[in-house]
């Protein structure tokens, strides 16, 4: 996925402290080779070759992610769509590359999550016509973190962080006080925009200076919006706490896509997900639930 994944953790003993780690790193190695679209030869790779001849038979972890996707679609109405991969296929931002209007236009064609034809019982995947890709990348790395803090509190360690990118998990706390998550500002490298006290919850901050290249004026970033297949504007970073890295990564995506009003509205409409959004301007927005920092209260 092209990822950095660091994990922060407490351990009595070195040596099995050390071993977790290694465990935690193999974990998100395992499930690279499995969801990446750079490898040829990854599960997903072959989804996308062959799903729009005939439903394919998925792995248990694949088709999990697939199908949570495909509700998460649902729930931002379209918003957050793996099936963007059919325009997405086309940017390389190391090499400055983007897909000429022609091309997004004949590609907007296939892209619609309801294009993909699930079997719950038989766990097949479909594409309902030639042309369409997905990608998890708006997704897997929630799940790597998720399974990173399984595997560390299989092993006894109750205080933690995983992170993969943008997405972190935290287990317990930081012995006794909360982690200060820095959530950063979008256009200040090193430098923290707001820092958050959480325990035992995951966050997941979507920006578009994580993979992007500017040209003319314009900044091309990897954050699409399926209804234009073009990067989303309006938004520099969206931040989403909540129980599970799996959503929160997710919705992170899906409210850069959304924007302020819609963002903000649908997590209002979750009772265990809050957010905090910045907006091109570098004006910070929170979602109702969350308590202003004081900081800005006594203002
Ligand atoms: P980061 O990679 O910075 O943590 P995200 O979690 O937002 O950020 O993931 C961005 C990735 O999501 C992109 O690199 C791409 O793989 C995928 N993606 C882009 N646009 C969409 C979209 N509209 N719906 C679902 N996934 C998307
Ligand atoms: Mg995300």
């Amino acid at each position: 996925m092209g990822t950095e994944v660091s994990v922060y953790l407490w351990s009595d003993d070195a040596e099995s402290g050390h071993a977790a780690l290694e465990a935690v790193y193999r974990e998100a190695n395992r499930i690279d080779r499995l969801m990446s679209t750079y490898k040829d030869d990854s599960e997903i790779s072959n989804i996308n070759r062959h799903a729009a001849e005939s439903p394919m038979v998925v792995g248990d972890e694949l088709y999990a992610l697939i199908r949570r996707s495909v509700e998460i679609s649902r729930l931002t109405q379209g918003a957050f769509d793996i099936t963007y991969e059919s325009v997405g296929q086309y940017f390389d931002f190391h090499e400055r590359q983007k897909p000429d209007a022609a091309t997004v236009a004949a590609e907007l064609k296939n892209i619609d999550y309801r294009f993909l034809q699930l079997d719950h019982a038989a766990r097949t995947v479909g594409f309902a016509r030639p042309g369409v890709r997905i990608n998890l990348g708006g997704i897997a790395k929630g799940y790597v973190v998720e399974r990173g803090v399984e595997i560390l509190r299989s092993r006894g360690i109750s205080n933690a962080i995983v992170t993969a990118g943008g997405d972190s998990r935290l287990l317990g706390d930081r012995r006794g006080r909360p982690w200060m998550v820095g959530i950063r500002d979008p256009r200040k490298d090193g430098e923290v925009a707001i820092s958050v006290p959480l325990a035992d919850e995951a966050v997941s901050t979507s920006g578009d200076y994580e993979r992007f290249f500017d040209e003319d004026g314009i900044r091309y970033h990897h954050i699409i919006q399926p209804a234009t297949g073009t990067p989303a504007s309006g938004v520099h970073s969206a931040t989403v706490f909540g129980p599970d890295g799996i959503t929160t990564d997710a919705l992170s995506t899906s409210v850069f896509v959304m924007g302020v009003d819609k963002g903000l509205r649908m997590i209002a409409a979750l009772p265990d997900y809050e957010s905090i959004v910045i907006d091109a301007k570098g004006q910070v927005y929170f979602s109702s639930g969350l308590e202003k920092p004081s900081a800005e209260a006594s203002e």
